[in-house]
C-alpha cells in the first residue's frame, strides 16, 4: 500500500459484463442495495446454503491496512432466518454471530460507510467503492466456497468495474462472482459513473478506470506502458492476465492499495499517479505473490505480527523509484532527490535511533493511534525500508565487484518462494538469499557475510552510515541546511572509479557488469 504522505512523512472486468463462464455450485450468495446513498448505508443480504444446527458468520476486524478497525461496529440490524422463518441470531464476540438454523439460511443487515479512499468504502450520490471485507460477513469455516455478489438499485448509468468474473447467468450483467470470499476481499470494486480505456503492456492487457478529471490518456497510457514493461521484465514475467488500475484523481491525496491483480489509487493529481502506480503494481509480486510467511495464512480477527514490511512496503518504494529512473519518467537528478528526502525522513525522526526497521514493521498496528505517528515514537518503515533497499543494493554491488544486485535478490526470492508456492521467513531469508547470490558469483568468504548489515540495521537500530555506502556508488550525501532539520542532497563525484561509476550506473540503469 502507498499511505498518504502526511501520515507517512515527518510527521475486467469493466464490467464488461460477459463472455465468462461460473464454477457450477456457487454457493454463498450476496446482495448488496445501494438504495440508500444519502444514508451511506449498504443494504445487504447474505444467502448461505446449507446449514445444518449452528452456524457461525464474522465480520473482519481489519482489511487493507495494517489496523484492527472492527468492521462489524458498522452492523445495524442483523436478523436472520431459514425456511421456518426468524431464528435465534447470538453475538459470541466482538465481530461473531451463532445461528442456529438448517438448510438455508439468510442473514440482513445494514452497514454504514463514508469514507473515501482505498482503505475504505463508501456509498454517495456520486458512486460506491467497495473493499468487500469491509462490507460482507464471510463464514470462517466456508471461507474457501465459492462466492456471488448481485448488486441492486443500482442507479441508471452506473457501470460497475471490478477484477473479478461477472457471472453470465445474469443477463443485467449486475451480478460478480469469485471463487472464494478471498478472492472476492482482493478485488474492490467501483460503481459510479467513470472512463476506461485498456491496452497491452508488459505482455498483458492493462485496464485503467478513471474517475475525476485533470488527466489525459495518452499520459496515462505512456507512464503506465513504461512501468509495466519495466517491472515485468525485471521479475520475468506477468504473473497473471489482466491487471486492472482504479483511479481516482483530484479527491485529494488518499493513497493506494494494491491487491493481487488491480490496484486502486486516489491522488490529489495527476502528476502524482507515476510514483504510487509504479509502487502499487511492483506489489503484485513483493507482497501478494512473494509473501511473508508472518502474513499467513490470513486471519481477519487479529493483528498478524510482520517484521517483513521494511521489504515488503520499503524496498517497494525503493523499485518504485529504481523504475522511474530506469524508464525515464524520472531524470537521475529526481531520483537522487527522492533517495535523498526519504533519507532526510528517517534521520528527522529522532525515533531512528532506538526503533529498528523490523519494530517499525511489527509496530504498524499502532499507526491508527496519531501519537504513535510523531516523530519521537516511531520511523516508517516506508521510508527507512527504502534506504536499506538501496544501501543494500549497494553493498551487494561493491561486495561483487557489480556482479549481484538487489535485482538479483528479487527475482531470485520470487523464483525460491512465489513461484514454488512458499513464503518466506521474514529477513533471514532475504539475508539467506543475498548471501547465496554472493557465494554463487565468486564472491571470498569474507565478503558473503551479510550478518552484521541485517544486525545493525534492519533488526537493530545503528545509525545507517548512508554517506559511506552512497560513496561506493559515486556518489556524495550532502547537508544543505545547518540548524533544525537538517536537508540532504544527494549529488555525482566527479572522478568516481571504474566500479563506483559501474554502481551508479547499475543504481539508475539497472544493470550489473554481468552480460
Ligand atoms: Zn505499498
Amino acid at each position: 500500500m502507498n499511505l498518504p504522505r502526511c501520515f507517512l512523512r515527518v510527521a475486467a472486468v469493466i464490467a464488461v459484463l460477459a463472455g465468462f463462464s461460473l464454477p457450477a455450485h456457487a454457493t454463498i450468495n450476496y446482495t448488496i442495495s445501494l438504495a440508500r446513498p444519502d444514508q451511506h448505508r449498504f443494504h445487504v443480504r447474505m444467502a448461505i446454503p446449507g446449514a445444518t444446527g449452528n452456524l457461525e458468520v464474522q465480520m473482519a476486524a481489519w482489511d487493507a491496512l495494517y489496523q484492527i478497525r472492527d468492521f462489524a461496529a458498522r452492523v445495524i440490524g442483523l436478523h436472520a432466518e431459514d425456511a421456518a422463518g426468524p431464528v435465534v441470531v447470538e453475538k459470541v464476540d466482538k465481530e461473531t454471530w451463532k445461528i442456529k438454523a438448517a438448510g438455508t439460511v439468510t442473514v440482513e443487515y445494514d452497514t454504514e460507510w463514508n469514507d473515501p479512499g482505498p482503505f475504505a468504502s463508501q456509498l454517495d450520490r456520486e458512486h460506491a467503492f467497495i473493499n468487500f471485507a469491509m462490507v460482507l460477513l464471510y463464514l470462517p469455516e466456508r471461507h474457501r466456497e465459492d462466492v456471488r455478489v448481485r448488486f441492486l438499485d443500482v442507479p441508471e448509468g452506473w457501470r460497475i468495474a471490478v477484477e473479478l468474473q461477472p457471472d453470465s447467468a445474469d443477463a443485467s450483467g449486475q451480478t460478480i462472482a469469485a471463487s472464494s470470499f478471498d478472492a472476492l476481499a482482493d478485488a474492490p470494486a467501483e460503481l459510479g459513473i467513470f472512463d476506461d480505456f485498456s491496452f497491452n503492456a508488459g505482455g498483458r492487457t492493462l485496464r485503467v478506470v478513471v474517475r475525476g478529471k485533470g488527466w489525459n490518456r495518452a499520459d496515462i497510457t505512456d507512464a503506465l506502458t513504461r512501468i509495466a514493461n519495466y517491472e515485468t521484465s525485471l521479475m520475468g514475467g506477468p504473473p497473471d492476465k489482466e491487471y486492472m488500475f482504479l483511479f481516482d484523481i483530484g479527491f485529494g491525496w488518499g493513497g493506494g492499495m494494491e491487491h493481487s491483480d488491480c490496484a486502486a489509487i486516489s491522488i490529489a493529481t495527476a502528476a502524482q499517479l507515476p510514483d504510487t502506480s509504479a509502487h502499487e503494481f511492483f506489489h503484485q509480486w513483493n507482497v501478494k505473490r512473494l509473501r511473508p510467511r508472518s502474513l499467513e495464512p490470513v486471519d481477519r480477527t487479529r493483528e498478524m505480527w510482520t517484521r517483513a514490511l521494511w521489504f515488503a512496503e520499503g524496498v517497494t518504494n525503493t523499485y518504485a523509484h529504481y523504475t522511474l529512473v530506469r524508464t525515464g519518467l524520472f531524470s537521475p537528478r529526481q531520483f537522487y532527490d527522492a533517495l535523498a528526502e526519504e533519507y532526510g525522513e528517517v534521520e528527522a525522526r529522532p525515533a531512528h535511533l532506538w526503533m529498528s526497521a523490523e519494530e517499525a514493521s511489527l509496530n504498524a498496528w499502532f499507526e491508527k493511534y496519531p501519537l504513535y505517528n510523531e516523530p519521537d515514537f516511531s520511523v516508517s518503515y516506508y521510508n527507512k525500508g527504502d534506504v536499506i533497499g538501496v544501501a543494500l543494493d549497494i553493498v551487494l554491488r561493491e561486495a561483487s565487484n557489480n556482479r549481484v544486485s538487489l535485482d538479483d535478490v528479487m527475482r531470485q526470492m520470487y523464483d525460491d518462494f512465489a513461484k514454488k508456492g512458499r513464503f518466506y521467513n521474514d529477513s533471514a531469508d532475504i539475508r539467506a538469499t543475498a548471501e547465496a547470490l554472493l557465494r554463487r558469483a565468486g564472491v571470498p568468504a569474507a565478503s558473503t557475510d551479510l550478518g552484521s548489515f541485517f544486525a545493525q540495521y534492519v533488526s537493530g537500530a545503528k545509525e545507517i552510515p548512508f554517506a559511506d555506502i552512497l560513496s561506493e556508488a559515486g556518489l556524495e550525501l550532502q547537508t544543505i541546511e545547518g540548524g533544525g532539520i537538517p536537508v540532504y542532497r544527494i549529488v555525482e563525484t566527479s572522478h568516481p572509479t571504474d566500479l563506483q561509476l559501474g554502481i551508479r550506473n547499475g543504481l539508475l540503469l539497472g544493470r550489473t557488469s554481468q552480460p
